[in-house]
């Protein structure tokens, strides 16, 4: 029998090591920056055409390549970098898999210019497939790279790249992830002829105002810590940076990288100090000896994983904390932790061990005559087909015998409890419907039913001027028809300002528009514009949840009433949008059964 294992043709090895690392256009332009960096560049500057689909172009004043090593610079594991296996633990440079030219030329039409200080004349390489041309050429020092037409040959990879908003936005992120660590190089970013940054050489902090804008240069503190273990230094924001989409950085050695247990270790130091939906703004860098992470993690894995992990937990924690209290942000330092372990432990949901019922002393439920009554009977037989739902935590409500007492409180009257659930009696037992997301539902639905209202929108007397950051323009342009169903109106004004004309009339009263619209833009950026069929859903949910009563509200008798009638006319009135129940009922079995146990 003929033998049946061949080894595959190298153009096809290096397409497959391309699907690993060359996923977008965003990838190429992560591998020709960093390249050029490596290749110790000061100015860095990056053409995009259509979002990188036509062409990605990446120019350079580095020390260019000789033409032995520009024609070999395509071949697969072919680096300048490492030469041997010690010096992986020895790494200063991006690079050294020597990956991501050839997988780059698999996968696109690529031309490279490049020469040497030291060289008059400099090398044109053009690869398109199989087929190279290599010339002379005269061109300045350095390298440029072009990239042309990004998977022309493997149409299942074109077809899939998303939408030109979209890739913009994932190249927008990586430039910015690499120009946050080397201020001290000067970087621009153009698209279709348009420049999105221009960032001459500067230090850091004034990088980080270059990308995100002026407002953001007093909200930073600055942190410091050096250890054995671990230097960190960067900024952390104060108070007036925090939101919900505000820019959060980490690096280690020079690299972006995710890290949710550190995190974790941040946002805790501003715990006391933070509403719970906020978050601080941070740009942190680690730099540790490379031989305390591991390295040899995917080229396009942002996770990494440190041997210290525990102690450099609590290092940050105390330079967050330290930052914080020397700009008197909080009011007293935890210095007690100094010298020992905090371990993070998971904070047990603290249940209330009293609970003093909270209602209108003065109201008479007999006395109270309501226009309408809500079809209760009906409601409760429909909410009764969800078997599947039990009434999850039963200690969070004591049961008060003088609240629940049956001559005070008969069907259909409802009272606010805890200004938080509204309760009342049910065939079955006791129903309590959680206002807040009562509220939400009501207005969800509202909001969805938009497009058949045409007194929907609210037009503003005075537009509201928004500005926004190059992520949130692109995205804005995207959704805009999403917005426009859910009753905004916003004018693009050019230079990433735009006027709000019309909001919602649901959101009359809305305080911060601004504020609103942004974190619109960051849900649909989340959910990635994935499901556009959803995206109205999402952004209405998101809106309601802003819109929303809070949970601390108290609420009058016809507040609480008009509450209850307008939730059962909603189309679903037992779950919001994200699956969470608005009512439960604790029924009677389940009382006995606590009395008798
Ligand atoms: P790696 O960066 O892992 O070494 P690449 O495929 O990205 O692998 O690049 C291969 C080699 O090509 C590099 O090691 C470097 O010698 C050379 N090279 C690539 N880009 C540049 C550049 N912009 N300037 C100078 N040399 C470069
Ligand atoms: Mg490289």
């Amino acid at each position: 029998m003929s033998d049946i294992i061949h080894l595959l043709p190298d153009s096809i090895a290096n397409q497959i090591a391309a699907g690993e690392v060359i996923q977008r256009p965003a990838s190429v332009v992560k591998e020709l920056v960093e390249n050029s960096i490596d290749a110790g560049a000061t100015k860095i500057q990056v053409f995009i055409k259509d979002a990188g689909r036509t062409s990605i172009q990446v120019v350079d004043n580095g020390k260019g390549m000789s033409p032995t090593d520009a024609r070999l610079s395509f071949e697969r594991h072919a680096t300048s970098k490492i030469s041997n296996a010690k010096d992986l633990f020895n790494l200063q440079t991006m690079g050294f898999r020597g990956e991501a030219l050839a997988s780059i030329a698999s996968v696109a039409q690529v031309e490279l210019k490049t020469r040497q200080a030291h060289d008059e004349i400099g090398t044109f390489i053009e690869i398109e497939g199989t087929q190279t041309r290599q010339e002379t050429i005269s061109c300045p020092i350095g390298t440029s790279f072009n990239v042309k037409n990004l998977f022309f040959n493997v149409p299942a990879r074109r077809k899939f790249l998303k939408s030109n908003t979209t890739e913009l936005r994932h190249i927008s992120e990586t430039f910015q992830r690499i120009a946050l660590t080397y201020p001290d190089i000067y970087f621009s970013l153009t698209h279709n002829n348009s420049d999105i940054y221009l960032l001459p050489q500067t230090n850091l902090r004034q990088r980080i105002v270059q990308i995100f804008g002026k407002k953001i240069n007093q909200q930073l503190l600055t942190i410091e810590a050096k250890t054995s273990i671990v230097n960190i230094s960067g900024f952390v924001g104060n108070i007036d940076s925090a939101g919900k989409s505000v820019p959060q950085f980490f690096f280690v050695n020079g690299r972006y990288m995710r890290h949710p247990y550190f995190h974790k270790a941040v946002t805790e130091a501003y715990s006391r100090i933070l509403k719970p939906e906020q978050t601080p703004a941070y740009f942190i860098y680690f730099d540790i000896n490379p031989a305390a992470i591991d390295i040899n993690v995917h080229p396009t894995k942002t996770e990494i994983k440190f041997q210290d992990e525990r102690e450099i937990w609590q290092i940050l924690t105390v330079c967050v904390k330290e930052a914080l209290g020397k700009f008197n942000v909080v009011p007293s330092i935890d210095f007690d932790t100094e010298g020992k372990i905090d371990f993070p432990i998971e904070q047990p949901t603290i249940i209330p061990k009293t609970i003093t019922p909270n209602f209108d002393s003065n109201y008479n439920p007999f006395a109270s005559k309501r226009a309408k009554k809500t079809p209760i009977e009906t409601f409760e037989k429909l909410y009764q087909k969800q078997h599947s739902i039990k009434f999850a935590e039963p200690q969070e409500i004591v049961p008060n015998s003088e609240l629940f007492d049956t001559k005070n409180t008969t069907n259909n009257e409802y009272f606010q409890y805890k200004n938080k659930y509204i309760l009342t009696t049910v065939k079955s037992g006791l129903m309590v419907i959680n206002q807040q997301r009562a509220h939400m539902q009501i207005l969800f639905e509202r909001f969805l039913q938009g497009d058949n209202q045409e007194v929907f929108s609210q037009q503003l007397l005075f537009p509201e001027k928004i500005e926004l950051n190059t992520t949130e323009c692109s995205i804005l342009n995207e959704i805009e028809p999403q917005l426009k169903l859910i009753g905004f109106e916003i004018s693009n004004l050019g230079q990433q300002t735009f006027a709000v004309c019309g909001i919602p009339s649901l959101l009359a009263n809305c305080a911060n528009i601004e504020h609103t619209i942004k974190e619109l833009l960051d849900c649909a950026k989340e959910h990635d514009m994935k499901i556009h069929s959803d995206l109205n859903k999402i952004l209405a949910f998101n809106l309601a949840k802003s819109a929303a009563i809070s949970n601390h509200q108290s609420l009058t008798q016809e507040e609480i009433d008009d509450l209850i009638d307008k939730l059962f006319q909603c189309e679903n009135h037992q779950f919001t949008y994200d699956g969470k129940p608005i009512i439960t009922i604790i029924d009677d079995h389940e009382l006995e059964k606590r009395f008798n146990s």
